[in-house]
């Protein structure tokens, strides 16, 4: 195996992750199968409890590995499917080492952070790159390891020296340390200033890591000047100093990185020249291109309740920008805080709920996605009523499809106070219910995650047309609660299908009102196998829908065009 590490310093957001796929895009684009690991030095031991509002969207694997939105960008990036083990943390690293402790492991030894947590984060990382995650058989040729955080971080310390002895045990031509750094400018004279990037690549050397390429974010080019003096501080040759400056979507950075032949420095380095290819990007190119070069727009309402970080919906964002490239789209994504809606707010904040409602009744389509908590719910039922009075195209995803059911519930079969138990415990009409798949007194694990199969209950529906007209979808899932299945009957009897279920039945997975041009609801999430060239076909009837597509389009898939 061969290893590329990703490391950072000066500050954290370089796009140290954007970075590290985007090598791993261009080795692949030489040919070379190529696995990734994100090391996060937190110690929470997955993402599951993070909250989305400091941390970002959780990222949600086909195993059920609640992760790093960083496993995210790398499977998208290198459309592989990775496993909850490519994502290590401090408190997975440190309770297996303390579990093997309790089981008298360790012989009487006094267990410590050297040898024995470095030796499990190397066992760890020798073990998981092993992981084929492309669907071939065997090991990947290189793993790229992003190590979080930014060097000298004191809870990155155990990773940094474990990754040293790795350096070492695996020798020269396996491992490449590709160290991020920032360029800042300063003053009226705009003079790019070397001199954090030199403080930090010592701090690597000090703790035993030396560099082998530089990749400098910077808001425009590098000069020469600035190239040579890095070079001759950071003891880095010229031409492994690679320069990732500002660019109009990311899809750019692979390429950035091919023009300035990251992947001869980084193959020379690994002695993998004489079997690699020249980097192949011709279609990412085009992608990027596209992108970049689109006019026409789509409005998408997206009401959540983290809407003040855009990256809690990560993957949404994601998806929705992969199907609307696929209608030569730009997405206009106008994001509505869901408690703007609600009538309380139209007392205390009425400025920004009529704002909250133009922008609601100005877009193409309404999209309710995912969420824990009661806040914002009432705004969000009532933007999913908007949608469904009004022929919006509406797409809910997760608490979005709980969302459609609440508010059909109360407004069609009049039962005001229909809701999920997580909202209101006493409710007389729980239409959503705590459903475990587990024991229902076993305290944790009670998410139901991951991986799960519906089955299509007819084939006469949009979302069995979308998916191509299988039998079953395969979709991610993350959530407690779900539709009651008692209440299905009367749903359905007026008007709201479960036209896809799990294998007992008993679990809702998609409904759709076939009386409207496009009212899904999902309880998994598709957004997380959502691919750049690959769209999810939810997200793209969504936007065909909203765009006035989805019938053509669906004829024209009918009749194998
Ligand atoms: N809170 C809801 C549940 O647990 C929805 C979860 C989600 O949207 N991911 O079922």
């Amino acid at each position: 195996m061969k290893y590329v590490l990703v490391t950072g310093g000066v500050v954290s957001g370089l796009g140290k992750g954007v970075t590290a796929s985007s090598i791993g895009v261009v080795l692949k684009a030489c040919g070379l199968r190529v696995t990734s690991i994100k090391i996060d030095p937190y110690l929470n031991t997955d993402a599951g409890t993070m909250s989305p509002f400091e941390h970002g969207e959780v990222f949600v694997l086909d195993d059920g590995g609640e992760v790093d939105l960083d496993l995210g960008n790398y499977e998208r990036f290198l459309d592989v499917t990775l496993t909850k083990d490519n994502n290590i943390t401090t408190g997975k690293i440190f309770q297996s080492v303390i579990e093997k402790e309790r089981k008298g492991d360790y012989l009487g030894k006094t267990v410590q952070v050297v040898p024995h947590i470095t030796d499990a984060i190397k066992d760890w990382i020798e073990s998981v790159s092993a992981i084929p995650v492309d669907g071939k058989d065997g090991p990947a040729d290189v793993c790229v390891i992003e190590l979080g955080g930014t060097v000298g971080d004191i809870e990155s310390m155990p990773f940094i020296e474990a990754l040293r002895q790795l350096s070492f045990s695996v020798g020269q031509d396996n491992f490449c340390l590709v160290h991020v750094s920032l360029i800042p400018v300063l003053g009226v004279v705009g003079e790019q200033k070397t001199k954090p990037t030199q403080h930090s690549v010592r701090e690597l050397r000090a703790l035993g890591l030396t560099p082998h390429l530089l990749a400098c974010r910077s808001a425009q080019p590098l000069l020469e000047n600035t190239k040579e003096k890095l070079s001759q501080f950071c003891h880095v040759p010229a031409a492994n100093i690679l320069n990732i400056h500002d660019v109009p979507n990311i899809w750019h950075v692979p390429l950035l990185l091919r023009n300035q032949n990251a992947h001869d420095a980084i193959l020379n380095q690994l002695n993998l020249l004489s079997i690699a290819m020249p980097p192949a990007l011709q279609d990412w190119t085009m992608m990027a291109e596209t992108y970049d070069n689109l006019t026409n727009s789509v409005r998408i309402a997206m009401v959540g309740k983290y809407v003040g970080l855009t990256d809690s919906y990560l993957s949404v964002v994601k998806a929705l920008l992969h199907a609307c490239i696929a209608c030569s789209l730009k997405p206009s994504i106008d994001w509505i805080a869901a408690s703007d809606l609600e009538e309380d707010s139209a007392k205390s904040t009425p400025e920004a709920h009529a704002a909250a409602w133009e922008t609601l009744k100005n877009a193409a389509c309404i999209l309710v996605p995912g969420g824990f908590g009661d806040r914002g719910v009432r705004g969000m039922i009532l933007a999913a009523k908007y949608a469904r009075e009004n022929s919006i195209p509406y797409l809910g995803i997760c608490l979005g499809m709980q969302i459609a059911v609440i508010e059909f519930a109360r407004s069609v079969l009049g039962l005001e106070r229909a809701d999920s138990s997580e909202f209101d415990t006493d409710t007389p009409n729980p239409v959503v219910i705590f459903m475990p798949e587990g024991s229902r007194t076993h305290m944790g694990s009670t998410m139901r995650l991951g991986s799960r199969r519906t089955l299509f209950q007819t084939p006469d529906c949009i979302t069995a047309k979308l998916y191509g007209n299988t039998q079953y979808v395969e979709e991610r899932h993350r959530h407690r609660y779900e539709v009651n299945p008692e209440v299905i009957e009367v749903l359905e009897e007026k008007g709201l299908k479960f036209v896809g279920k799990d294998e007992t039945g008993k679990r809702m997975e998609i409904l759709e009102l076939p009386t409207h041009p496009f009212y899904v609801g999902v309880q998994f999430h598709p957004e997380f196998k959502s691919r750049p060239r690959r769209p999810s076909a939810l997200f793209l009837g969504f936007i065909l829908a909203a765009t006035g597509q989805l019938e053509a389009h669906l004829k024209s898939h009918q009749n194998g065009v």
